[in-house]
């Protein structure tokens, strides 16, 4: 089973979770502060070597486009 690394919006704590392919991280919150919808970070997928924390780029790297919206 694959373990899936996330990191709190909220509080900034980085937490792992095992989950299947199939799943969906919508049931994934927060262990510390019960943050629901953690950013995901991409570990061995990850094919940018840019190692930063904080801010978002947009655009450069190409990957998979998340699906805007609630529900
Ligand atoms: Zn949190």
């Amino acid at each position: 089973m694959p373990i899936y690394e996330y990191e709190c919006k909220k509080c900034g704590k980085t937490f792992e979770i095992y989950q299947r392919i199939t799943e969906t991280s919508k049931d994934v919150k927060c262990p510390v502060c019960g943050e629901p919808d953690p950013q995901r970070k991409i570990s061995a997928f990850s094919s940018c070597g840019t190692s930063g924390s904080g801010g978002y780029s947009s655009g450069g790297c190409s990957s998979s486009g998340h699906s805007s919206g609630f529900g």
